[in-house]
């Protein structure tokens, strides 16, 4: 089967999944331990998520992305993956160029890191060139501002894989996954939607739209019978980081998934899956990030809303749109579908997109804060607005997960468990 990610090069997978082999390529080596976050990029690298990208990068491919958004070879790219370390962890852990040292997570084996390069990178210029601005108060100007002394770039080969936890068992796919299962639904197009939400019918139709848009031309015919689908739309959730306030992780994979158990997208053409990812909230070059991730999952194309991953101001309505009509075709390695926000008609009765029907000094939008209040509530809204069957899996979630609430609270943020953990080898 052909493997073909970002940048028109073969898919990356840097896995050693014998155990007996990975044991004896890690014999002898030092070890490391890695964050959570550092855990879940070496996951992403070794199942190819990042494609073309074998390690973490050199101050060459960071270089290249800050100042012309692409690495050293000229493969788009928007955001850097680095590996951010200590003067002092330098020294304890003996990391030296040329060696290869063993990164581990919960006391276990994760990662062989063949440490390439130990640099320095002005974490200012970095900062603006990525999020254009300066301003702590951005969240991925802080996180960049967090950054420890040093970057070590380098291969990394998982030499363990991780044990997903429940229920995001079933909706880890790695990019090979997706293509076979793709390829066994015989879907010729798939659109990805993007999402860190539980599912209002605004983003409902938003993913329908979308869903129409990829289909475009290709023969509906063989669609009238259940199972001869030949395209499709995958949810992929955005599972890492969280903030207060944020819906947890297992309200949004099982809700999205809801959408498809109550018939709301048939059986045949609606998917969720999940990606490892710490959100930078990069807006309009996180979007950039977000289309090659979905790439190297096989993804023909993929559907871009109104300030898309965001945060506050920094970014207008529709910015990621422009960079992502600016980029030629021949470097974006899938084709963006733009669509406006859909919101509720009072005068049409029905969910409408805010381009379509003449009645705009009427249009209720979807407000986060007014779905928000509804769940707190835990009062049924009408189903035009929010699905009943959706609504109890949020509560369910909610009790089961998230002590309480659908919402991330400290509780969550100090209990929950990561979505995955990495077991002895
Ligand atoms: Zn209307």
């Amino acid at each position: 089967m052909e493997m073909i990610g970002h940048g028109g090069k073969p898919l990356v997978e840097r896995v050693i999944a014998d155990k007996t082999e990975a044991k004896k390529k890690i014999a002898g080596l030092k070890t490391m331990p890695a964050s959570r976050q550092m855990a879940t990029e070496c996951i992403s690298i070794g199942y190819g998520f990042f494609s073309p990208l074998e390690g973490f990068m050199k101050r060459a491919d960071v270089d290249a992305v800050c100042k012309k958004m692409e690495l050293a070879d000229g493969t788009l790219w928007s955001i850097p993956i680095v590996f951010d370390i200590s003067d002092k962890e330098i020294a304890d852990y003996g990391v030296k160029e040329g060696e290869s040292i063993l990164l581990t997570y919960d006391d276990n084996p994760l990662a062989i890191f063949e440490v390439e390069e130990i640099f320095t990178y002005p974490k200012d210029e970095m900062a603006f060139d990525v999020y254009g601005t300066k301003e702590d108060k951005h969240p991925g100007v802080a996180r960049t501002y967090a950054y420890k002394d040093k970057f070590l770039g380098g291969k990394i080969t998982l030499v363990n894989e991780p044990k997903i936890r429940e229920p995001f068992t079933p909706y880890f796919l790695t990019p090979r996954q997706h293509r076979m299962k793709f390829k066994e639904l015989g879907w010729q197009r798939i659109v990805a939607h993007q999402t860190r939400n539980v599912p209002h019918s605004g983003h409902e139709w938003l993913m329908k739209h979308a869903y129409i848009a990829a289909h475009g031309e290709l023969p509906v015919e063989s669609m009238e019978v259940i199972g001869k689908a030949i395209s499709g739309v995958l949810v992929n959730c955005i599972v890492g980081e969280k903030r207060a306030g944020d819906y947890i992780d297992e309200a949004i994979v099982l809700t999205q998934d809801g959408l498809k158990k109550h018939g709301y997208f048939r059986e045949d053409i609606h998917m969720t899956t999940m990606t490892f990812w710490d959100m930078r909230y990069a807006g309009p070059k996180e979007a950039v990030h977000h289309s090659i991730i979905r790439a190297n999952l096989g993804l023909t194309h993929h559907m871009f809303g109104r300030d898309h991953a965001g945060v506050g101001t920094y970014y207008e309505s529709y910015e990621a749109h422009r960079l992502l009509m600016s980029i030629p075709r021949e470097k974006l390695f899938i084709t963006p579908i733009f669509v406006l926000e859909w919101v509720y008609c009072p005068h049409c009765g029905e969910v409408t997109c805010i381009g379509l029907c003449g009645h705009w000094n009427e249009h209720q939008k979807f407000s986060g804060t007014k779905i928000r209040s509804i769940l707190i509530d835990e009062v049924k809204p009408t189903r035009l607005i929010f699905r009943p069957e959706i609504f109890d899996i949020v509560m369910d979630a909610a009790k089961k997960y998230g002590f309480g609430s659908p919402f991330v609270t400290p509780e969550y943020l100090a209990k929950a468990k990561p979505a995955f953990s990495i077991e002895p080898l």
